[in-house]
């Protein structure tokens, strides 16, 4: 009820624009699919193009960098998964911590994969949430930074004592040295401007210095199977949705050189989007618990690890890790 009462109050505020394509290829588009917001179920329906020239896919029309922001709930799940949480005192806990570097060392789900051997340095987060992976690699040496679009989930990092710009990467000023190792998780395909955003971090990057990347992989079969169905085409919030490719083409031209792609070692991605597909053929209570597991994931991606390392050989897990560097 009360997200009902958020959009009809808000419905109204939304600006549309219409935008061609990032790399500057004539307007000349393909329609991909129509889709909504599934999850939420905001209103709105929204288009996504694929331009002729490049490939590159694109949400258009899509809600103003300005006033997307009712796309954002205050309860928007990714926030909330990001929260420091402090370890239990108590044996099992003591257990677990001890156990942790094996179980990392064995189960690489790639979800959060590093260039090796990194000495520590000056680190920038784009859309760093609460703050929990600012506050792993402070903890590791690193000198961090954040920006974060959402004032609450920014002001939770500020709480643990980071430097971090509330607001979109756009309004972000100048640091005041550059950094060795940029991280954008999951967060480029919500851009505005991928290509002025990459660009950006790209003038404040040291030479030599790392970017790494997660986005949706829409090169997957999935992604053609499930359609305005797949969990992570996330309309209107995700505004382009890459493939390998178009990735490598949006870097190339904002300064940056892809050195290597991971496919994810999970299954977040087909397990919620079956739940999709099920509850829009009339499965709602089986749908929903499947769309549900990204929320409780952590236990299934263990217990899914060997088929989800199967689904990454082919490419076929839906998200990718991807490092790039300074050209
Ligand atoms: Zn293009």
């Amino acid at each position: 009820m009360g997200l009902g009462m958020h959009a009809n109050k808000m419905i109204d505020s939304i600006r549309l624009e219409d935008v061609s394509c990032p790399l500057g290829c004539p307007k000349d588009d393909d329609v991909v699919l129509a889709g909504r917001d599934l999850l939420y179920g905001l209103p709105g329906e929204f288009t996504v193009v694929k331009c002729r020239a490049c490939g590159l896919m694109r949400t258009t029309a899509r809600p103003t960098l300005q006033t997307i922001g009712f796309y954002y709930p205050d309860d928007y799940s990714p926030y909330l998964g990001t929260q420091v949480r402090q370890a239990k005192p108590g044996l099992i806990s003591g257990i677990k911590e001890l156990l942790k570097p094996f179980v990392k060392r064995f189960f690489n789900f790639n979800t959060q994969r590093l260039p090796y051997c990194l000495p520590p340095g000056r680190l920038l987060e784009v859309g760093c949430a609460s703050g929990a992976f600012l506050h792993q690699m402070a903890g590791q040496s690193w000198q961090v930074e954040g920006i974060e679009f959402s004032e609450k989930a920014a002001q939770a990092a500020k709480k643990l004592g980071y430097r971090v710009h509330a607001g979109p990467l756009e309004t972000a000023s100048r640091p005041d040295e550059p950094f060795d190792l940029i991280i954008g998780w999951m967060v480029l395909e919500h851009l505005h401007n991928p290509v002025g955003g990459l660009q950006k971090l790209r003038e404040w990057a040291k030479p030599g210095a790392w970017l790494v990347l997660s986005v949706p992989n829409a090169a997957s079969q999935s992604f053609l199977f499930f359609k305005n169905n797949w969990y992570d085409l996330h309309l209107p919030n995700h505004l382009y949705h890459f493939t390998p490719h178009t990735l490598e083409l949006v870097l190339e031209a904002s300064g940056w050189k892809l050195e290597k792609i991971y496919h994810q070692r999970i299954l977040v991605n087909l397990i919620a989007s079956t739940g999709y597909f099920l509850r829009d053929k009339g499965y709602a209570k089986l749908g929903q618990k499947l769309i549900d597991v990204p929320q409780q994931a952590v236990r299934w991606n263990y217990v899914l690890y060997p088929l989800a390392w199967l689904f990454s050989v082919f490419g076929q897990t839906g998200r990718m890790t991807v490092w790039a560097r300074v050209k």
